[in-house]
């Protein structure tokens, strides 16, 4: 495994946890379009306060296209957002921030990933060093967001992560730095990484 690049290089900036949202911190039950069908997974809320212990900004980036297809309203996905934020508050966990790109795929925009816009303006607005930062997904689509926005990969298992390493581990051009079990397993592993940086 090759050795990570320590935040020490970039004064002033912190790496960051970027998580993909459904299949990873929620299940994977396809599109979302009433907040019923969004059910945290059982490791999520103690994974992302481990994050938020170790003073690791956590920030979640997702593609809801159903938005722009008609399958649900933005103000929508604003409630989901609410609700996930409430169930994390009400365990002492948070979300720093969340960005979603809500766009259509033939829109061209330039935050649907596995475009890195959405970790490029969180990198902005906060402050973060994306070459010492994560993002922890269950495709390989987003180990290739991983790769376009200069962050580490994790793979984890859950949502569509089992096939999708089943199908790509030996043959997708982008492959992550871990493959983790689940989200709890990807936090231990960062933190440990962060720890022998320290
Ligand atoms: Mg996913
Ligand atoms: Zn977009």
């Amino acid at each position: 495994m090759k050795s990570l690049p320590s935040p020490k290089n970039n004064p002033g900036q912190r790496p960051a946890v970027f998580l993909d949202r459904d299949g990873t911190i929620n299940e994977e039950m396809g599109y979302i379009n009433h907040v019923s069908r969004f059910r945290l997974l059982p490791d999520a809320v103690p994974a992302i306060r481990r994050l938020n212990e170790a003073g690791l900004p956590v920030v979640v980036v997702t593609n809801q296209s159903g938005a722009a297809r008609g399958y649900f309203s933005p103000a929508l996905v604003e409630e989901v957002h609410r609700h996930l934020q409430d169930l994390l508050a009400r365990e002492g966990a948070r979300l720093d921030a969340i960005y979603t790109c809500l766009h259509a795929p033939d829109a061209g925009c330039s935050c649907r990933k596995p475009k890195p816009g959405l970790l490029l303006q969180a990198a902005a607005d906060l402050g973060l060093d994306l070459s010492c930062s994560y993002l922890v997904v269950d495709r390989y689509m987003d180990i290739q967001t991983a790769a376009n926005a200069g962050v580490h990969g994790i793979l984890v298992l859950t949502g569509y992560g089992l096939g999708e390493y089943k199908l790509f581990h030996d043959s997708h051009p982008a492959q992550p730095v871990h493959v983790a079990a689940n989200l709890m397993e990807a936090a231990e592993f960062i933190i440990n990484k962060e720890r022998d940086l320290a």
